[in-house]
């Protein structure tokens, strides 16, 4: 098995840009927050078939998720703040992953794991939703049948480069506000 050589104390450790002198450190609110989001993520992973399994090995210790600040999983939505949705989404569960991302509060994040997750992948049928993008933004596609761990850690990565950038005012943008209204949330 390869194994894979990245690492987070890298891209924990690239500070924000400020002002400093002798025992002082300024910056701006938006990129100290940034920071902490970015590593702190609580993941929930709504897992539904084989990609399910890749994120399993994503979390053991070869791979070891734990690096990038997020060792803590949470199955109550309202105590996370990233939803990692692998496997095939039927149209029947898709009302049960809208609950759950309408559960999750601000700042929230979602990344789509695998064709299924995607686009529907393979099972271009009548039972099969077409992407999860249908009926909830996405944040980070990653593509692949299944993807592999490094992949997948690829995506986070991207996602916490998105909290570390994001600004303060971006959830109470009228941006967002359609972007949510595009999919019938309030
Ligand atoms: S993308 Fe491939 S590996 Fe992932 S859930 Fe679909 S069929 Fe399984």
């Amino acid at each position: 098995m390869s194994v894979v050589i990245l690492n987070p104390a890298e891209n924990l450790g690239s500070r924000p840009v400020g002002l400093e002198g002798e025992g002082f450190f300024a910056t701006k609110i938006d990129a100290v927050m940034g920071l902490a989001r970015a590593n702190s993520m609580w993941p929930l992973p709504f897992a539904t078939s084989c990609c399910g399994i890749e994120f399993m090995a994503t979390m053991a210790s070869n791979y070891d998720l734990a690096r990038f600040g997020m060792e803590r999983l949470s199955f109550s939505p309202r105590q996370a703040d990233l939803l990692m949705v692998m496997g095939t989404i039927s149209k029947k569960m898709g009302p049960t992953l809208r609950q759950v991302y309408e559960q999750m509060a601000e700042p929230r994040w979602v990344i789509s794991v695998g064709a299924c997750a995607c686009s529907g992948g393979i099972f271009d049928t009548y039972s099969v939703l077409q992407g999860i993008d249908k009926i909830i933004p996405v944040d980070v596609y990653v593509p692949g049948c299944p993807p592999n761990p490094e992949q997948i850690i690829d995506g986070i990565l991207k996602i916490q480069e998105l909290a570390k950038n994001e600004s303060g005012r971006r959830r109470h943008s009228e941006e967002y506000k359609t972007l949510l209204n595009s999919y019938g949330i309030e």
